[in-house]
Formats: C-alpha cells, structure tokens, sequence
C-alpha cells in the first residue's frame, strides 16, 4: 500500500493513499510530482505539497476568481501570477466581457505538466483570451507598462520561487499597475497552524500597509494545512461586497462559490479577526 505524505506541522503528518506515482521531475524551480489516489484523483505536488487535486480543486479556484470578479462586474483586463495549474484561468474564462487574461507562471514544466496531466484545470490555457508569459512575477510587475484591473496571485508558499510574491516592493509594484478601482486577489495561507499563522500575519501587514483597502475571505479546502484556507482581498477603493448579476452566475453552475458564499466568506472567526487585529 503506497501512501504520499506531506508534513503540515513538524507534528502533523497528512497522507493520501495513491493507486500510482505517475510523474516525477526536478525542474530549474521545484520538484514537481503527479499522483494518481484514491480519494483526490490526480493531484500534483510542488516541493512535497499539495498543489491542486481533481476532487477540490474547485472550491480553491472558485472562491480565488469570482468573489473579486462580483465585487467589481467592470473588471476587463486581468493578470494570474504564477497559477500555472491552469485553474484560476479556467474560471476567468467563464466571462465573456473580459479583455484580456496575462498568465505569468515562472515554471513553464508546470504548465506543460499540467496540460498533459491535468486536463481538467489546465483546459482553458490555450483560450484565445489568455497570454502565457514565462517570468518572475515579481519581475513583471516592477517592469510592465500595463494597466489592470485585477491582479490575482495563485503562488506557491512565501517560500522558495513564491517569495518574492509577498514582499512591500512586490505589493507596491501591484498598487503602481492597478486601475482606480483595481483589485487584488491572494492565497493568504491560513490562521489555524502556527507557520501559516506567522505568514497570514505577514502577510496581511504588508498588504494593509500599501493598500487603502485590505481583508481576508476564507473557504475550506482539505488538503490544504488544517482545511480552513484564506484569501487576500486588497483594493484601492472597492469593498469586497457582492456587486455581481446573479443569472450570469447562475449560468456558470459553479459548484461552491454563490453571492449567499462570497458573503459569508467574509464573515471571520472571532480567533482570525483577533490574529488580524
Ligand atoms: N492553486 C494551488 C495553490 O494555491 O497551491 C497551486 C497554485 S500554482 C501551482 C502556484 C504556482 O506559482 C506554481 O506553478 C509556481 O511555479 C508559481 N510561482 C512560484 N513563484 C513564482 C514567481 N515568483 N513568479 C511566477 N510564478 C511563480
């Protein structure tokens, strides 16, 4: 019986019983590894963690993409750092009035991996909508020229390649190209485990000191370290209330995020709000 296991604490082991180790590849940036599980389906871990896995994968990709998409229905130009999975994109792509969606992954083997591996979230890649770009996405945004009005950051840990992607100068850089109502998105870790706790902190201290606007929502995510999961919400002048035309959304057949969700996300256990304060 073979069993992937990742560490969420020095004292918590999480496993998934796998049927097969399908792919295994160290590139110039991770270790990237695909699995096929009993449980999870196919799943694909970076550095020895769980990345995105076919059973829940879509409450991450769900709740990462139209919570910011229904706070401002104007949103037409969007920017995915890192995300080379592919499934913040597919969720964007469900908007037929955006413009533009630039995917900017440092990791190309993860694009391609996922496209042969992970149909099911990388699909949307070839959209005619999307640009790939191969950068650091920290290097993007301090030299691009362009404007958008969504910036969502789909990164790995604040450890590694991801880094940079949670620092003050990363932050400004993302205020400097954000249009007036501009809005960003981040996978902010999570307050219930002390490491990620530590980072949710950080986290939120940064993106509090460079925007006007600055909170958390939050999902359940199993195999993510404890399950309850945050997402950072930053914006210039925009509140993260529910603005959004629910027949669209009902068109899409989202699986979890709804406006009844994208408010009750909001809502903030008493023990996170204190952690924020
Ligand atoms: N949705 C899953 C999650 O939140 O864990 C997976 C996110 S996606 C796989 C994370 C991506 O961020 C990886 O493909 C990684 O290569 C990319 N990444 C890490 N550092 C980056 C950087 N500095 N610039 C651009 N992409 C980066």
């Amino acid at each position: 019986m073979k069993w992937y296991t990742e560490y969420w604490t020095n004292h918590v082991k999480f496993s998934i019983r796998i049927k097969k180790h399908i792919y295994t590849k160290e590139t110039r940036f991770q270790k990237l590894d695909f699995y096929d599980s009993y449980e999870f389906g196919r799943f694909f871990a970076l550095d020895g963690y769980m990345m995105a896995n076919e059973k829940d994968e879509f409450i991450y990709h769900e709740m990462m993409v139209h919570l910011p998409m229904n706070a401002n229905p104007d949103i037409r130009n969007v920017l995915v750092i890192g995300g080379g999975d592919g499934g913040s994109v597919r969720e964007l792509t469900r908007y037929p009035f955006l413009a533009c969606i630039d995917l900017v992954e440092i990791d190309e083997e993860v694009v391609r991996a996922c496209q042969e591996f992970l149909p099911l979230t990388a699909h949307k890649l070839t959209d005619p909508k999307v640009n790939l770009i191969f950068a650091d996405g920290a290097e993007f945004v301090s030299e691009t020229k362009k404007v958008y009005d969504l910036i969502i950051v789909d990164s790995t840990d604040p450890i590694g390649p991801g880094e940079g992607l949670f620092t003050p100068r990363f932050y400004r850089n993302c205020y400097r190209i954000l249009s007036g109502d501009g809005i960003l998105v981040n996978q902010h870790e999570s307050p219930y485990f002390d490491d990620t706790r530590k980072d949710m902190k950080q986290i939120h201290k940064k993106l509090k000191s460079t925007f006007p606007i600055a909170t958390v929502y939050q999902a359940f995510i199993p195999t993510y370290p404890s399950g309850h999961w945050l997402f950072g919400f930053a914006s210039k002048s925009l509140s993260p209330e529910f603005r959004g035309d629910e027949d669209l959304l009902s068109r899409f057949k989202l699986r979890y995020y709804n406006k009844a969700v994208h408010i009750a996300s909001l809502a903030l256990p008493n023990y996170v709000e204190e952690e924020l304060r």
